[in-house]
């Protein structure tokens, strides 16, 4: 049981939620000696075909991290394609096979007790069946994973809309800024990755005339429209795009791979998602969007204030309306970053 101590104190240490999952790959691994612990989770949009993440790996030896934002998300498997993890999904109980033709060792699949978050399983390859005594401590150590998982998850999410909170940006925004060479080091080898996805993209969403819907129909009719252009920002975005709220009606994505063009069509979509939907009472909601690219160097004040800048010419040009900050610097109506490095004051 000291074992199992030692384990749960790691697994609390954790504050980053896709390294949870690894942790606790690994402390159970150590604790049982098993062959291999996965830690799985079902990724996409519920009215889509979901896919299975493997967000944790350990084996003897070794542990491979799949970091959510990099997969090939069509190169995973589907829903259905594993049986026992869905059984055990939807009874919400362990579920075991033992060796058969298909695989040489026994497996154990025990649902991940999360209330926030993707929902997943923690999967068990051991040559001998699990004894009674090592599911039990299985079964404590889930828990305790379970609790401080829904902690973790409502610390760093809005509780209005859900989405991420300004607090989790600046760790999230540094990955995201990082050279792709440290990033890769990060993680194990072997994963799939994309030529493109050295690039991330910024955007700020301000809601047009927002003040208007507070005080037309009142605080709470607002906070509806608040919830569901939240809702219309996660149908209309990728899986591995980070979303946010700022506070007030002010909103953030960080938006992976692609080019300039690629961007300004996704968050075009999102605009035109918005201002086409008819919410209730207030009917037309609209949005300005700014966006940059992300550079090297760049702190998550710096990409922010540019994007900002792209907002507000947006708002000036009479909202509703996408615009890129390096589109502006190129056709001179904004200024480039070094062209302002001489105002700046360096203490
Ligand atoms: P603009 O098109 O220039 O953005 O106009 P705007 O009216 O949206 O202007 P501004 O951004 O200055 O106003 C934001 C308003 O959002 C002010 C405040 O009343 C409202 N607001 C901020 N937070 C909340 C919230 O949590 N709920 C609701 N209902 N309203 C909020
Ligand atoms: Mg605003
Ligand atoms: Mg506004």
């Amino acid at each position: 049981m000291d074992d199992a101590i030692v384990h749960l104190a790691a697994l609390t240490a954790q504050r980053d939620r896709e390294l949870l999952d690894v942790t606790l790959a690994q402390g159970v691994l150590d604790l049982l000696g098993s062959v291999s612990v996965g830690v799985h989770r079902l990724i996409g949009r519920e009215d889509e075909a979901r896919r299975w993440l493997c967000c944790g790996l350990a084996r003897k030896g070794q542990i491979a991290v799949s970091d959510p934002s990099w997969v090939d998300l069509h190169a995973l498997p589907l829903q259905g394609a594993h049986p026992l993890r869905e059984r055990a999904l939807a009874s919400r109980l362990p579920e075991q096979s033992g060796p058969d033709a298909d695989c040489a060792e026994h497996v154990m699949v025990m649902p991940l007790p999360v209330e926030v978050g993707l929902p997943g399983v923690l999967e068990v390859h051991s040559a001998e069946p699990l004894s009674v005594r090592a599911q039990r401590t299985i079964q404590t150590v889930l828990k305790v994973f379970g609790n401080f998982q829904n902690l973790l998850e409502s610390s760093q999410r809005d509780a209005l809309t859900s989405l991420l909170n300004r607090q989790t940006f600046d760790a999230t925004f540094l990955k995201a800024s990082m050279p792709v060479a440290e990033r890769n080091a990060d993680h194990a080898d072997g994963e799939r990755r994309s030529n493109e996805a050295s690039a991330h993209w910024l955007g700020v969403v301000d809601i047009d005339h927002f003040k208007r819907v507070n005080d037309g129909f009142g605080h709470l009719i607002g906070d509806e429209v608040l919830v569901l252009v939240a809702r219309i920002m996660r149908q209309t975005f990728r899986h591995h795009d980070r979303l946010y709220r700022f506070g007030g009606e002010e909103f953030v994505i960080l938006l992976r791979g692609g080019n300039e063009e690629d961007a300004w069509g996704a968050f075009e979509r999102f605009r035109i998602n918005v201002a086409q939907y008819p919410f209730p009472q207030v009917q037309n909601v609209t949005v300005s969007v700014g966006f940059t690219e992300v550079r090297l160097q760049d702190t998550p004040n710096m990409a922010f204030a540019r994007a900002d800048q792209a907002v507000y010419r947006a708002k000036h040009q009479g909202r509703n309306q996408v615009l890129s900050h390096e589109a502006l610097v190129r056709s001179g109506m904004l200024a480039s970053a070094e062209e302002h490095i001489g105002d700046v004051e360096l203490f």
